[in-house]
């Protein structure tokens, strides 16, 4: 357990002792707490001897917690929980929570806080000091301020193309950038007037020298998304989306979740309009009579979604509906204009599920083959015997500290060095660990049925099932087609999960 201990000194120590002499008798007590400690290593001491209450005049505390944000450490070792926090309750939440959300534990000589663990038996006395409620009080606050701004037509986002963020009576809104918003109403013009389409009007303000704000260019979904842009005549839109945290404490990715657009709620903006309402609304009646898919509503379409990108130009590849004069034919699409040549889509599915079957027996083969497993318990024992080495010498140092042999700088040196050298002979214990489970054949077996599976129910499901199905065993592929290839004609080069 890597562990870093933080001094400072409290009001309550003895006034007759200097800063520097509380702090060398606690660094002392704590030093010689981690020495009775089996699998604490100390790697850093910080030490505030500035006695301030603020944060900002607590230097130390502040890097202390930079360095937690990047995960140098896993726990905290002081003389007192509230050696911690001091200062308001809003200072000493912010310190919790960041300790809290990094998953570091706070260690004192008498008790053990885990701020995961609700259940923790100190958890009540936690509890008082971390004034929990208080922070979610100011959390609340802040959030109905917000709300009530963007209710007032405050604009409280990243501008969209053609408008500057800008404070106008001390008020968050949006000023026009004409540089930009030129380009905005000849889109809007070329849409309306000029009948040209979103992917012709990305190619033309592109050539012009229009750069988008995230991006090097404009596409047709950029353009679609500005068109359908209610910014654009002086709204403000917000509630399109929400994010839900998976996983109550970790890095788990977050969910998306896509509102329809009747629950959007739409207010009046403070910023001035680029484009008039008769243009806009025009605009979206020919979008919606067009095949565009215009927003996305959580529902999946497209198998391939997500899946195959094009091997040209990195974009990913779109499902895409063409209209004959008899009849519709799905395409896959490159977005580039004039990049891959496109495809029908269900060949390119065809091609995708041979492609899994031809990889099914590649696995079925390597399972015959694969009776004699290569064996890794050798090498394991040898690095759990590195491991007992590195504890003696860590056993070792602290004699040596306490006979006065070394210093405590040198002390934490040489300290941080055995953790660093246990941290990568960890890191080689667990990959060897994961080679010796990925040698067994039951491993294989499962990564068998999966692809089974997907052959099995693929046809009788629905495209949403269809693209988590093949999401189950791919990773990602590519497309590639020349100009003079025939229909059934393209190369997929397919990741898959399972290498
Ligand atoms: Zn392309």
């Amino acid at each position: 357990m890597k562990t870093v201990i933080y001094l400072r000194k409290s009001r309550a120590d003895e006034e007759a002792e200097t800063i520097e002499d509380t702090l060398r008798r606690h660094k002392e007590i704590l030093l010689e707490f981690a020495r009775r400690q089996p699998d604490m290593n100390i790697i850093r001491v910080y030490e505030d001897v500035v006695s301030g209450d603020k944060l900002y005049a607590r230097p130390q505390m502040l890097r202390l917690l930079s360095d937690a944000e990047s995960a140098e450490f896993d726990s905290v070792l002081c003389m007192d929980i509230d050696r911690l926090g001091r200062g308001s309750a809003s200072e000493q939440g912010l310190i919790l929570e960041t300790l809290k959300n990094n998953g570091i534990k706070i260690i004192t000589p008498r008790q053990v806080f885990d701020l995961n663990n609700d259940l923790d038996e100190d958890y009540a006395e936690y509890k008082s000091f971390f004034a929990r409620q208080e922070l979610k009080m100011i959390k609340r606050r802040m959030r109905s301020g917000t709300l009530k701004s963007i209710n007032d037509g405050c604009c409280l986002w990243t501008a969209p193309y053609g408008y500057r963020n800008a404070t106008v009576n001390k008020r968050c809104t949006l000023e026009i950038y004409e540089e930009e918003a030129k380009f905005v109403r000849m889109a809007f013009d070329l849409y309306v007037n000029g009948g040209m389409g979103a992917q012709t009007i990305a190619y033309t303000l592109n050539s012009l020298g229009a750069r988008p704000h995230r991006s090097d260019h404009f596409n047709r979904t950029s353009i679609v998304a500005m068109l359908r842009n209610q910014t654009y005549i002086g709204k403000i839109v917000y509630n399109k989306k929400s994010t839900v945290k998976k996983g109550a404490n970790g890095n788990e990715k977050q969910i998306t979740v896509y509102h329809s657009p009747d629950e959007w709620t739409v207010v009046d903006g403070l910023h001035e309009p680029i484009i008039d309402k008769e243009t806009f609304e025009r605009a979206g009646e020919i979008l919606s009579a067009r095949y565009h898919r215009p927003y996305h509503d959580g529902t999946v379409v497209n198998p391939l979604a997500g899946i195959l990108t094009c091997a040209k130009c990195g974009y990913g590849m779109q499902r895409r509906p063409f209209n004959n004069k008899k009849n519709t034919t799905v395409h896959l699409l490159c977005q580039t204009k004039g990049c891959c040549k496109s495809s029908r889509l269900d060949y390119v599915e065809d091609a995708v599920l041979d492609a899994i079957r031809q990889k099914l027996e590649e696995l079925r083969s390597l399972k015959a083959k694969k009776r004699k497993t290569v064996d890794y318990s050798a090498a394991i024992r040898e690095l759990e015997r590195e491991r007992e080495q590195l504890k003696r010498q860590k056993s070792s140092l602290h004699d040596l500290l306490e006979r006065g042999v070394y210093d405590v700088d040198t002390f934490t040196e040489r300290s941080k060095n055995i953790s660093e050298r246990t941290a990568a002979l960890e890191n080689e214990y667990s990959e060897l660990a994961q080679k010796q489970k990925a040698a067994s054949l039951s491993n294989l077996e499962e990564t068998i049925e999966k692809y089974e599976n997907v052959l099995r129910l693929y046809k009788t499901s629905a495209p949403a099932q269809k693209n988590k199905l093949l999401k189950s065993v791919i990773k990602s592929g590519t497309y590639y087609k020349e100009k003079d290839w025939g229909p059934k004609q393209f190369a997929l080069q397919i990741n898959y999960k399972d290498a």
